[in-house]
Formats: C-alpha cells, sequence, structure tokens
C-alpha cells in the first residue's frame, strides 16, 4: 500500500478526512503520542487497525472525540463524576471508561460493554474529528509491542506502507499516552497512569480515586524480588491492554533502582563491564525529579537508542509512587520486561 504523506494544513486533514469517511486508516498527532485512526462507528475500519498494527484484538480503543457534547453518541447517560472529568480535564490528556451505547461496534471496544473516551488537545487531532464527522478510534500509531511513536518519523518508521496516510506534524508535548480512568465501577480506578495523576482528578471529583491494584502490584513484586523476572500473567489486570508486551525496544534493557548515587555508579560500572564484552550500551538517566521531562523524552530515547543499534539499555529507576514518574516508571517496567535490578 502507498502511504500518503500529508502535513497539518486544513486542505491535508480535509484529504485525510475523506480517507476515514471511506472507512481508511490515518495516524495524526496528539498531545499524547500519535494515534492511528479510524471510524469508531465502522467495524470494518476499526478491524482495519488491529491488522495493521499487528494488535490483538481484545484490546479495546480510545474513542476521540472534538466536541465534549458528542459523548452523547457513545455513552447513555451523563453522571456528574463524568461531567466533573469533562469540565476539569477536556481537551487533555485524561480517558474515560463508561457504559457503551449499542452503536458502539463491539470490535472498537474488545467486546466490553464499556467504552473508553477522550477528547485530545492538539489542533490536527480535532480538526481531523471534526472534518470527518465521526468519533475516530486510535489507538498509538506504532507496530504491537514497539515503543509508542511521539514524533511522526517514529510512525513512518513503523507504519508506512501499512496504513493510508500520515497526518506529520509536531512531536508530541506529552509523550506518554492519556491516564485511563474508569468511571464504570464504584470507586473511579485509574486503569492506566499518566500525567493527570490520581491526585488531581480527586480534587475535581471531590472523593477519592484509587490505582488498580495490578498497577501497583508490578512495582511492589518487582520491589520484593531483588532478582526481577516477574510475570506480567501474575497480574489480572482490568483494562485488556495492560497484560500485553509493551513497548519494548530492540535492545536488552535493565532498570537500575535505588538511592540515585548509588544507580548512578552502578550504572556506570555495568556499562563499563558490558562494553569490555564488546556490547554496545545506551544509558537513560533522567534529572531527579524532572518527571515531566522524563514522559517527554522516555519513548523517543527507546527509538533513537534502537536506531543506534545498541545492544543493552541502562536505565535509572525515578522514585515517585503516584505522581507522573510513577507513570513514567509503569512504562519504563513494561519496556524492559521487568528486568530491575536494586542497589541500595
Ligand atoms: P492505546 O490504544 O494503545 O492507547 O491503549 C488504550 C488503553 O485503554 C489500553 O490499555 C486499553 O486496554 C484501555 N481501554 C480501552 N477501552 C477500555 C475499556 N472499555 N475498559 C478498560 N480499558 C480500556
Ligand atoms: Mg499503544
Amino acid at each position: 500500500m502507498n502511504t500518503l504523506h500529508l502535513t497539518t494544513e486544513i486542505k491535508d486533514i480535509a484529504k485525510a478526512a475523506n480517507i476515514i469517511r471511506e472507512g481508511g486508516l490515518v495516524a495524526f498527532p496528539t498531545e499524547t503520542v500519535y494515534g492511528l485512526g479510524a471510524d469508531a462507528m465502522n467495524a470494518e475500519a476499526v478491524a482495519a487497525v488491529y491488522e495493521a498494527k499487528g494488535r490483538p484484538s481484545d484490546n479495546p480503543m480510545i474513542v476521540h472525540i472534538a466536541r465534549a457534547s458528542d459523548i452523547g453518541q457513545l455513552t447513555p447517560m451523563l453522571s456528574s463524576d463524568i461531567v466533573a472529568i469533562i469540565e476539569n480535564f477536556w481537551p487533555g490528556p485524561l480517558t474515560i471508561v463508561v457504559k457503551k451505547k449499542p452503536e458502539v461496534p463491539d470490535r472498537t471496544t474488545g467486546g466490553l460493554d464499556t467504552v473508553a473516551v477522550r477528547m485530545p488537545d492538539s489542533k490536527p487531532a480535532l480538526d481531523l474529528i471534526n472534518l470527518s464527522g465521526t468519533p475516530i478510534a486510535a489507538p498509538s500509531a506504532n507496530l504491537s509491542g514497539s515503543p509508542s511513536p511521539t514524533r511522526a518519523k517514529d510512525v513512518i518508521a513503523d507504519l508506512d506502507g501499512r496504513i493510508d496516510a500520515v497526518i506529520s506534524g509536531d512531536d508530541c508535548r506529552v509523550g506518554i499516552e492519556s491516564t485511563v480512568l474508569d468511571l464504570t465501577s464504584e470507586v473511579p480506578t485509574i486503569l492506566r497512569p499518566g500525567i493527570i495523576t490520581a491526585e488531581s482528578i480527586e480534587a475535581a471529583l471531590g472523593k477519592e480515586v484509587i490505582y488498580d491494584p495490578s498497577l501497583k502490584e508490578a512495582a511492589r513484586h518487582v520491589a520484593l524480588d531483588p532478582a526481577g523476572g516477574v510475570q506480567e500473567s501474575d497480574f489480572q489486570p482490568k483494562s485488556p491492554g495492560m497484560k500485553y508486551k509493551h513497548y519494548a525496544p530492540k535492545a536488552d534493557m535493565l532498570v537500575v533502582e535505588g538511592q540515585r548515587d548509588k544507580v548512578k555508579a552502578e550504572i556506570e560500572r555495568l556499562k563499563g563491564l558490558n562494553e569490555k564484552l564488546g556490547n554496545r550500551v545506551g544509558v537513560i538517566l533522567f534529572e531527579e525529579k524532572a518527571f515531566i521531562e522524563a514522559a517527554h523524552d522516555f519513548f523517543a530515547r527507546l527509538r533513537d537508542l534502537d536506531h543506534e543499534e545498541v545492544d543493552l539499555i541502562l536505565a535509572g529507576a525515578l522514585s515517585d509512587t503516584d505522581g507522573v514518574g510513577f507513570a513514567v516508571m509503569n512504562r519504563m517496567l513494561k519496556s524492559a520486561g521487568y528486568n530491575i535490578v536494586r542497589v541500595s
């Protein structure tokens, strides 16, 4: 397939919108990561997204809308929590899981009776959805399993020739995917951490918000088992996407956790030893507490190191238990396949 390369100019977005209306696939920039979009109400178009990404079909997609009121096409009823989320966080990197209307194809929701919805804060994304005249289902625009794409070149590296069009825009401002908040359970529950944290959602809703226990489990198991080796199958996550191999670079990857100076020293030591063996080693070590920058750079760093063809990536863990650093750690541990050592 010949992939059409488009800009964010409105005449190009109009071409892309035509493709969406006809059931085709278009990659586009959002503020979080690039998305691979299809008409969310067209089951065949959505099936083609799974195909292009090589994504397991029980992993549901986030449906993107351009006006908050369009959520009415997807869910039967607005609760006060839904309204508070819309007023406080949309447009922005927060997805809510709500009860779905029968019109939303099962393909889009992986057979669940709920649907994940978000209004992105990105002009090209909003223009595309508006001109398409339909909600757009869009997972990240990468091959399933590889690091999420935060730059147009990352999308092209993975999907050129597999989809109808790519809209190349700016690098993504946030750099990690949206926070996913389940509003269908008794207590609002974060299924995927992002830059919008439990604390700020609690402030907006005026009630307790929890993290899905499997998110904390992953971190806890790792902490208890210094040898690492945690199996993702040990967890029973509610969000189907959390059980698959995710974000993996081509290189082997090891996360080093502990007190900052010791982490730095251990990374230097392991780097030296591995280089002596003839391995090319890449290091990812963010400034302490620079969690927003870490979110912005993490996936791009993984892709750049793969491009440099390193054999091993050594990454310093971020010490944060529930904020933005926790969201980055969620991705870092997955990309390393939970391969972690503690230094103390
Ligand atoms: P991605 O499309 O790659 O950004 O991933 C979307 C994430 O949202 C995945 O982890 C999905 O499993 C999750 N998700 C989407 N829809 C639902 C839903 N209805 N219930 C629970 N999780 C969902
Ligand atoms: Mg993804």
